[in-house]
């Protein structure tokens, strides 16, 4: 991960609201094994809070 500003996501052309990424269901962090109740969707699955990069 770079430093990327949020010019980058207006080139992109794409705009995802955050909320798209969001996993409405309790489960695993993908990243850290950690039971979460509220996870987000990222390059490696649903991962909790702490290791969601934001
Ligand atoms: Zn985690």
């Amino acid at each position: 991960m770079g430093n990327r500003s949020l010019d980058d996501f207006r080139d992109d052309g794409t705009v995802e609201p955050a909320v798209s990424t969001y996993v409405a269901r309790r489960g695993e962090c993908a990243a850290c094994g950690a039971s979460a109740e509220r996870r987000w969707q990222g390059e490696d699955g649903a991962v909790c809070p702490d290791c969601k990069e934001w």
